[in-house]
């Protein structure tokens, strides 16, 4: 089983294709919404877990690309200012996804992009204000 948080960007002129229906029944692949924002007749986003056999996996990201849609590692809309960051772990406690985890014995506070979900439970808890969730909202504006 492969599994992966993507970003989903629709373009504003998305026509009504019915994906969720087709990467489940064409792909044999699952997901879970973990975020959606969607404007009639402008562009969205909407953050999810997909899950199923690689192959499978890479013909429904080809799909989705094929009708218009861009699909992204969410981890690249999600940043950690190294000098901000001073290893004090806080962030390692309210992740939800292991994505900020603590390397031992060195005590190094490690961010893992590709298991990020985007959540933004780091942001709200970090003492530095490090971490940063950065979707381009302008497309969504
Ligand atoms: S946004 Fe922060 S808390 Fe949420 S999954 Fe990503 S690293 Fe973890
Ligand atoms: S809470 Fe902030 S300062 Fe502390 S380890 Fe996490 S990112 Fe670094």
């Amino acid at each position: 089983m492969y599994s992966k948080i993507v970003s989903l960007r629709f373009p504003a002129t998305f026509v009504n294709e019915p994906i969720s229906a087709n990467l489940i029944r064409k792909f044999d692949l699952t997901f879970n919404i973990l975020k959606a924002t969607i404007y009639p007749r402008k562009e969205g986003l909407v953050v999810m877990e997909l899950s199923g056999r690689r192959k499978n996996f890479q013909r429904g990201i080809r799909y989705l690309q094929s009708v218009g849609i861009k699909v992204e590692s969410v981890g690249e809309d999600v940043k950690r200012d190294e000098d901000k960051c001073f290893q004090c772990g806080a962030c390692t406690a309210v992740c939800p996804t292991g994505a900020l985890s603590i390397r031992r014995p060195e005590m190094e506070v490690i961010f893992d992009k590709s298991k990020c979900s985007a959540c933004e439970m780091c942001v709200m808890a970090c003492p530095a204000h490090a971490m940063e969730v950065k979707f381009d909202r302008t497309l969504l504006d």
